[in-house]
């Protein structure tokens, strides 16, 4: 692997290890390029404070922190730092000027959640609801053409669990061909394929492929060992040659 720009920091409260254990880590993996994604802080409305992310405070800190890494380790590995956001049409503009205001390298969108989070439509609950799946479908291709971000992360988090294949396959094919025409790569994320999660699914890459996206791989790290461990796995192997995945080696990252 070229470049990973799905990394976690124990910020967001489900991430063990320091920043620069996942500098040695990726160093170790033979990661040419790594960037920093924690999940980003959203500016809520009425105070609510969500569990899975930093807050707006701690930002600068996490900045600071991947840029002195970035010169304390320059001779070994590209240091970038970003954030994996959910676009979250209210409140996004005020996102999108803070990472403007801070420097933030790049967005990933990562959509766990639809609207805003205190609503709890969890993308990756299991839903019979078809509108809920045309939704996330909607938020994420509008997400995209906002032109901030440069990838998606595990496209195929929503969880759609009635029995309309069709339906399935027609909104999938609408979520590739929306991302293929902006250009915008798809995620293979390997924590998910690892960790025996639903995604990423040969259902939703055969989409991908027959559409023909672009596709790249993500380690999504919440532990340092995650940025080597994946080197070699046979599952990844698998997956990837039964779907006809050539993943890219890196990519250009889009203006925030
Ligand atoms: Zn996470
Ligand atoms: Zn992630």
């Amino acid at each position: 692997m070229f470049a990973n720009y799905h990394t976690h920091t124990p910020l967001c409260h489900h991430a063990v290890g320091e920043m620069r254990e996942y500098v040695e880590a990726a160093i170790k993996g033979g990661i040419k390029k790594l960037g920093f994604s924690d999940h980003a802080p959203q500016f809520y409305d009425k105070g609510f404070v969500s569990f899975m992310r930093m807050l707006p405070s701690e930002a600068e800190w996490y900045i600071k922190e991947a840029r002195a890494l970035a010169d304390e380790y320059k001779n070994d590995i590209e240091i970038l730092v970003g954030f994996e956001a959910e676009y979250f049409p209210p409140i996004f503009e005020r996102l999108r000027s803070f990472c403007r205001d801070l420097g933030v390298d790049y967005l990933i969108m990562g959509q766990h959640s639809l609207t805003v989070e205190p609503l709890d439509i969890w993308s990756s609950a299991p839903w019979e609801d078809k509108s809920v799946l045309t939704r996330y479908v909607d938020e994420v291709l509008e997400g995209l053409s906002t032109g901030s971000f440069s990838y998606l992360c595990h496209p195929d988090l929503f969880y759609y669990a009635g029995d309309d294949d069709e339906f399935y396959l027609s909104e999938n094919r609408r979520l590739c061909e929306g991302a293929k025409k902006l250009g915008i790569p798809l995620e293979v994320n390997i924590l998910g394929l690892l960790s025996g999660r639903r995604y990423p699914s040969d259902r939703f890459f055969g989409i991908a492929k027959s559409v023909g996206n672009d596709m790249i791989l993500g380690v999504d790290a919440h532990e340092p060992s995650a940025l080597y461990e994946h080197i070699g796995n046979a599952k990844l192997a698998d997956f990837l040659s039964r779907n006809g995945i050539t993943p890219l080696d890196d990519m250009v990252l889009r203006k925030i």
